[in-house]
């Protein structure tokens, strides 16, 4: 793993020098740029503006030594010392005005990127989401559109200011003060350009670097510190072994800190030498240009202030390719991620659907999960091979070579309720999953009242299929909050049925700030069965004509059970529903059982039937009844 890092950073300093732009990429970040013309053609006005007044207090100086002292006019002076006084602090206004102009851009660029990201992850497929790692995605949202931005206003901002300062302080130097030793003061540069190229380039590699360490250990921490990640830790006694490889991670992170800031001084100390060198120069040959009398006294002092100044931006300049590409780098990072094709896409022209009656088929269905790294970026997924960081540790081991669904052919009617039962990995609740759309089916077709779910929208369909999860999410906001995400348009009023029918509204009434109470990550801890019904009385609120309910068994008391019974009877009543199913009572008073093994539809019926045709389901009955009994 490590050595594979290594050898693709190798690969991206070699990209970065080797490369042109590509003119796709560009034309991408200038469409980007796009709706901030006017603000970027006034930054460009305040730096040349800025970069004009900046030589002015050298003339004015040349004015004083060689025209106001020597005739002895003090009245001059004076008028030139306030003149200088007036274009230092009406430069300081336009440096004012740039930094307002570039921030203005820089924060509208990144507002516009990550709204974008945002956007474009949270409408992925499911398949998106079980295959990257939170950590890196965030990353990307957070570190990569910082590094979109910098290249934006950093690097390009710089790039045209650095050429606006050069050209015209090289003007001012050439045509105004002297020729000779402009050209002298520009033939100390390749002594220090090229080693300073080189040290750039190092210090390039280095940033970025740093940059991909720094996302490997917040990746880490992500996944470590979330309530999932730390319990297990915690269940499994390795906090030694966490701590050593955290320390690793950031290890890491430190050592290159060193060395990049190591680099970053030689940088500076070369170019602060490269500007004494350069003066001295000056001084010690337009010396003798005074004493022999061809260049004035003014003259040599003006020289002497400007010199300095042009040796910054051509050592910046000299690496402005690296510079481009690197900034091109970040927003392809950027434009990666928006580049995801999203796995079950609305087609073009998808029809809404209507509210159905309910009535689902399912068509030889067959389907595979798609391998991690086709569904999202594979620079995104968790490492290939590097199982002690996968997301889900029981999948690698027990994950069959056949598809998790195969064939599988059904036909419910409006208002029936289907059990969904199976041994353990068997497809119940990917069947669920095809339903919502979250994966589309490699073969065969799932129709609502007739209408292939590939050819309707996915809001319209997540809006007429309801859903309760096993272990249902809430966010960390208040019980009405999470009700309303259902539907905010909802009233008081309609928001109080709901939790009557879903048997949770005496639970709400009683907490400390009722439906103002904090639920959530963070918030008031509700039991398993209440947030199930919690969620129960959300998915209510949608009212929708198919409902999926995901039974909960284990966590439940017998008192709760009383309750989540009458709370199913109010969510299924009246809708198709698909229950994956663990209670008898829920499988013995299903309309049809639909038994599932390996994939595969093993058998389907009411209770007694299959129970008569003593197959799979009549096994499985039994072993249920047994463990109910024993409870
Ligand atoms: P059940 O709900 O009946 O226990 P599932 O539908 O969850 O079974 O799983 C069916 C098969 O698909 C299992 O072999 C499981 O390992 C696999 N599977 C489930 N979810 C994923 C996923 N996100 N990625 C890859 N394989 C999966």
């Amino acid at each position: 793993m490590e050595w594979g890092l290594h050898a693709a950073l190798g690969r991206d300093a070699e990209a970065v020098r080797g490369r042109t732009v590509d003119r796709g990429v560009a034309r991408r970040v200038l469409g980007f740029a796009a709706p901030y013309k006017r603000m970027i053609a006034l930054f460009v006005a305040t730096i040349l503006g800025g970069a004009v007044l900046s030589q002015v207090p050298a003339l004015l100086f040349r004015e004083i030594i060689d025209d106001a002292i020597v005739n002895s006019d003090r009245g001059y002076v004076n008028l030139l010392a306030g003149l200088i006084l007036g274009a230092a602090f009406a430069e300081a206004l336009l440096a004012f005005g740039e930094r307002w102009w570039s921030a203005r851009i820089g924060e509208g660029l990144i507002f516009d990127l990550r709204v974008a990201l945002y956007d474009h992850t949270q409408r992925m497929g499911v398949s998106f989401f079980t295959s990257v790692q939170t950590g890196a995605l965030i990353s990307r949202l957070n570190n990569d559109v910082i590094g979109a931005q910098r290249a934006m206003t950093g690097t390009l901002g710089q790039l045209v200011s650095n050429l606006c300062v050069l050209l015209i302080t090289l003007g001012t130097m050439f045509i105004i003060l002297d020729w000779r030793l402009t050209l002298l003061a520009l033939a100390l540069l390749p002594f220090f350009v090229i080693p300073a190229k080189r040290v750039g380039r190092r210090l390039q590699a280095l940033t970025r670097r740093q940059m991909e360490h720094n996302a490997e250990m917040n990746t880490l921490m992500t996944e470590r510190l979330g309530v999932a990640g730390a319990l297990l830790v915690k269940l499994f006694g390795r906090h030694d072994d966490e701590r050593e490889a955290f320390a690793a991670r950031a290890g890491k992170v430190r050592d290159l800190g060193v060395r990049t800031a190591m680099y970053a001084r030689v940088f500076m100390i070369a170019l602060t030498l490269l500007g004494a060198v350069g003066t001295a120069a000056v001084y010690w040959v337009g010396g003798q240009l005074v004493i022999s009398g061809s260049v004035t006294i003014g003259t040599l002092a003006a020289m002497g202030l400007l010199v300095v100044r042009i040796y910054q931006p051509l050592t910046s300049l000299t690496n402005a390719r690296v510079d481009i590409m690197t900034a091109i780098v970040s927003f392809e990072r950027v434009f990666e991620v928006l580049d995801t094709p999203n796995a079950v896409p609305d087609r073009p022209g998808a029809a809404t659907l209507g509210r159905p009656a309910g009535r689902v088929e399912l068509h030889n269905v067959r389907f595979s999960y798609p391998p991690a790294d086709s569904a999202a970026l594979a620079s995104l997924a968790p490492a290939a091979g590097d199982a002690s960081h996968g997301t889900d540790p029981s999948a690698d081991s027990e994950r069959p070579a056949g598809p998790a669904l195969d064939g599988v052919s059904l036909a419910v009617s409006p208002g029936e309720l289907v059990a969904l039962v199976g041994p353990s990995g068997a497809g119940k609740t990917t069947l669920t999953a095809l339903l919502l759309r979250l994966y589309d089916p490699d073969e065969g077709t799932i129709t609502i009242d007739g209408h292939d779910l590939r050819g309707v929208t996915g809001e319209s369909l997540r809006s007429v299929v309801g859903t309760v999860p096993q272990d249902p999410h809430l966010f960390h906001d208040t019980v009405e909050a999470n009700l309303r995400y259902a539907r905010p348009a909802a009233t008081r009023h309609e928001i109080a049925d709901a939790c009557r029918a879903a048997v949770i509204l005496e639970v709400i009434e009683a907490l400390p700030q009722g439906f103002n109470t904090l639920v959530g990550e963070r918030g008031y801890r509700l039991s398993g069965g209440e947030k199930q019904r919690l969620a129960i009385a959300r998915m209510l609120l949608k009212d929708p004509a198919i409902v999926i309910l995901d039974e909960a068994t284990s966590h439940l008391d017998s008192e709760n059970e009383a309750a989540v019974q009458a709370a199913l009877a109010a969510a299924l009543a009246g809708r198709t529903s698909f229950v994956v199913a663990h209670r008898l009572s829920t499988i013995t008073s299903a309309d049809r059982i639909v038994v599932l093994e390996e994939g595969r539809l093993a058998e389907q019926g009411r209770h007694e039937e299959l129970l008569a045709a003593d197959g799979l389901y009549a096994k499985l009955y039994r072993t249920l009844l047994r463990a109910e009994v024993a409870r």
